[in-house]
């Protein structure tokens, strides 16, 4: 099959799921957060069944899952995670996506007054006589995560167009609300995703590669101080903001997130709200290494011992949870070969494989807390979460070309 039908299998399968809406809602506690990722769901569902996969389900969470059992003699059991949320950064909930065929290196008039500038993002030059998908200025591309739909969707259908082709039974989840906290990857069926281990396919361009990222955790602390009118304030009042000022002044300067990188980790003061009553304030610990995440942690329970010491007639509680873990944390001798494999398939396709620590979490970082390893591969697009997101189609098609690959757990040392 030439590489031509293949994008515009692609193209078609990308286009069709994102003129399906579907914005995740933070504000609605609820899962899925927005009707528009059910609606995406139903319409998964029904391309699944066309591709022959089995034990198809939408759950109550509007998580779809599939199975596509094995071709020849394979015995692995490969997942694949997707995200059916676009995300909500105040832009538009519609995408109208554009391709501009061959493109020409000048900058382009996305139209709505919006100019992509090769001065802002010259990493498109890279893409000269490419054909590119881009935005009309108004949303996302909704490439994240919507390539990697696409991407799976269409390697299903070649398996399925192609039977002579084995392949290892394969597993799919599509999951709501990644944007919002990973929500969505907690509502898997697991008992129905018995996986080897599995894969990502989300963010960004050709090569990247993400098996590490950040161990996470968000902590409330709560203060309730002690009110007093002005007239009898001396000694009776106690101000919860001042208690919460200490805390901070407490906290490390050089570890917040306007000060790190790489693989440095930070504590986040995120939000604060108070009356002369009652203060709450967010937090958010996020570290690769386990020992330093935890460490942060301790140093956070510690200093809320020390203004408790110092604040006696007030209340002060900390509360801190995990949230993710770090993908590296589940690899082992076991399911290691879900790299290396990755990284032998790029290089047969002659793929620069970027390796970079993530500073966030994917799907993989909260699989990665039941024990199922999953890295995560590129997309091909860039600019997530923006309006200038744009997604060069050669790149999709090499990130197709490596789902398939995997699909086909082939050994090729
Ligand atoms: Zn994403």
């Amino acid at each position: 099959m030439n590489e031509k039908v293949i994008k515009e299998k692609l193209v078609e399968y990308f286009l069709r799921y994102v003129a399906i809406p579907s914005q995740s809602n933070d504000r609605n506690l609820q899962v899925p957060s927005s009707d528009g990722q059910l609606a995406l769901g139903k319409a998964l569902a029904a391309d699944l069944k066309k591709l022959d996969l089995e034990d198809i389900s939408i759950n109550q969470y509007g998580v779809v899952q599939a199975r596509l059992p094995k071709r020849g003699d394979k015995t692995k059991k490969l997942g694949w995670v997707a995200h059916l949320d676009t995300v909500d950064v105040g832009l538009s909930d519609e995408i109208h996506p554009q391709i501009i065929k061959a493109y020409d290196g000048k900058d382009i008039n996305l139209r709505r007054d919006v100019v992509f500038s090769t001065k802002d993002n010259p990493e498109v030059l890279s893409y000269i006589g490419d054909d590119i998908i881009f935005t009309d200025g108004s949303s996302v591309l909704g490439a994240d995560n919507k390539a990697a739909i696409a991407n799976i969707m269409t390697a299903l259908w070649f398996l399925k167009e192609n039977p002579d082709i084995d392949h290892a039974e394969i597993y799919i989840a599509f999951v709501p609300d990644e944007e919002i906290g990973l929500r969505g990857s907690r509502k898997i069926d697991f008992d129905k995703f018995k996986v080897d281990y599995a894969y990502t396919i989300d963010c960004c361009e050709l090569g990247e590669l993400i098996y590490e990222t950040f161990n996470a955790a968000s902590g409330t602390l709560k203060i309730k101080g002690v009110p007093a009118h002005p007239m009898s304030a001396k000694g009776n009042l106690v101000n919860p903001i001042m208690i919460a000022h200490d805390f901070i002044a407490m906290l490390d300067r050089a570890k917040m997130p306007e000060n790190t990188e790489n693989r440095e980790g930070y504590v986040w003061v995120t939000d604060i709200n108070s009356d002369v009553l009652n203060l709450s304030l967010e937090l958010n610990i996020r570290n690769h290494s386990r020992e330093k995440f935890e460490a942060s942690k301790d140093y956070l329970y510690k200093i809320t011992e020390i203004i408790k010491e110092r604040y006696k007639k007030a209340e002060i509680e900390i509360e801190i949870k995990d949230v993710y873990a770090n993908i590296a944390d589940s690899m082992d001798e076991g399911n290691k070969i879900a790299v290396e494999r990755l990284r032998e398939i790029f290089d047969r396709l002659g793929i620069e494989p970027k390796i970079i620590p993530m500073r966030g979490g994917t799907d993989g970082s909260f699989l990665s807390t039941v024990g199922i390893f999953t890295p995560n591969y590129f997309t091909g697009a860039h600019n997530f979460h923006s309006n200038k997101e744009f997604l060069p189609i050669s790149s999709l098609y090499k990130s197709f070309l490596v789902t398939l690959e995997l699909m086909k757990d082939r050994d090729y040392i």
